[in-house]
């Protein structure tokens, strides 16, 4: 079977692999869909922090069962799934409480594990008892559809940490892949005030038309009194950047009203020289509320808002891509070309 495993930083090469042999306890999933993430071509490049070399990438995974082992209870050769990435102890106060993406011993595929940029993945007996694989009951959702569910999963995990209400006012700063999840999720709770800041015409006009209820652009020298019209006064409450860059997170603290709250679910590249007025959450007593990742819950919540038509991730598909065209995938995102790229296997 074909797999492209990341030999070191800039060095992704395709192999041709054994099959993996499926044993007691165990299921074999063939991938179909791959959604390329902006953290893969951040490993595939610089390298991250948990990553050990060599490495198969890929944690947004849509497959198929094709195999079980003996003493597999509840899974049928043939059934569509969702494969979690996290691997979490399941006996620690965070797994415990259902806060698995916090586990200490908490192991990702395409990070610790080998990934879904391969024709087949195993699922091992800890990953089974971990819960990662999770039918999809409804048979029309597209298999790139299903690989969207980890990045939507995370968007869940801010917005349920930020509390938000249908009166909050929103802002998401960046209208790519992330943006638009997001949007999608806080519409799905009903939020009626959610606005777009995005340098980018093109992508502005494609906000307004998925569901944005306002958009700006974030060098306009009026934003703020834009802002302030926009809203009748009252300000923003919440922002979410998303979009790397230490800029938005510096417009992020410069728009949001005195006691609002900063969602921050993904980290900044530390070595860029740009120091974003964090003195602002003193003066305007901000609060600043972070996530990271998604845990099961989260995974099982943006599968249903899929299955349930609450979400639909389709209009944000863009480039399709073969398993060994995965550099030239890499690239669509190095460039942010589109709105996601989709590792596709038949
Ligand atoms: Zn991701
Ligand atoms: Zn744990």
């Amino acid at each position: 079977m074909k797999a492209v495993v990341l030999e070191k930083p800039g060095e992704l090469v395709l192999h041709d692999r054994d099959m993996p042999v499926c044993g007691v306890g165990e299921i074999l999933v063939r991938v179909r869909a791959c959604n390329i993430c902006r953290t893969d071509l951040k490993c595939a490049t610089v390298g991250q922090r948990d990553l050990v070399y060599p490495r198969i990438l890929g944690h947004e995974i849509a497959g198929e069962i094709i195999a079980k082992g003996k003493n597999v209870i509840g899974y049928k050769v043939g059934q569509r799934v969702y494969i979690h990435p996290g691997i979490s102890c399941g006996v620690c106060e965070y797994c415990k409480k259902g806060q698995d993406n916090l586990c200490d011993q908490i192991k990702i595929m395409g990070f610790n594990f080998d990934g879904g940029f391969q024709e087949v993945i195993k699922i091992d007996q800890k990953a089974m008892n971990s819960r990662v694989i999770n039918r999809i009951n409804d048979a029309k959702l597209a298999y790139e559809e299903i690989s969207f569910i980890e990045p939507l999963a995370c968007c869940v995990n801010i917005q349920d940490r930020l509390k938000m209400d249908r009166e909050s006012v929103l802002v998401i700063i960046g209208g790519g892949r992330l943006g638009l999840l997001n949007l999608f999720v806080a519409k799905a709770e009903g939020i009626k005030n959610v606005i777009l800041i995005e340098e980018n015409e093109e992508r502005r006009n494609r906000g307004k038309a998925l569901g944005f209820d306002a958009v700006f652009n974030g060098s306009d020298p009026d934003l703020l009194k834009q802002l302030q019209m926009t809203t009748n006064n009252k300000g923003v409450d919440v922002v979410i950047p998303c979009c790397p860059g230490p800029e938005a997170l510096d417009l992020a603290l410069q728009i949001l009203r005195k006691k609002g709250t900063l969602g921050y679910f993904s980290g900044i590249s530390r070595d860029d020289a740009f120091y974003p007025d964090i003195n602002l959450i003193h003066y305007k007593e901000i609060s600043v509320v972070g996530s990271y990742g998604c845990s099961a819950k989260h995974s099982r919540k943006a599968k249903t808002l899929l299955e349930s038509k609450k979400v639909n991730v389709r209009p944000l598909i863009s480039h399709r891509v073969k398993l060994e065209e995965l550099a030239r995938g890499m690239d669509y995102i190095k460039n942010g070309d589109g709105y996601s790229t989709i590792v596709v296997m038949n």
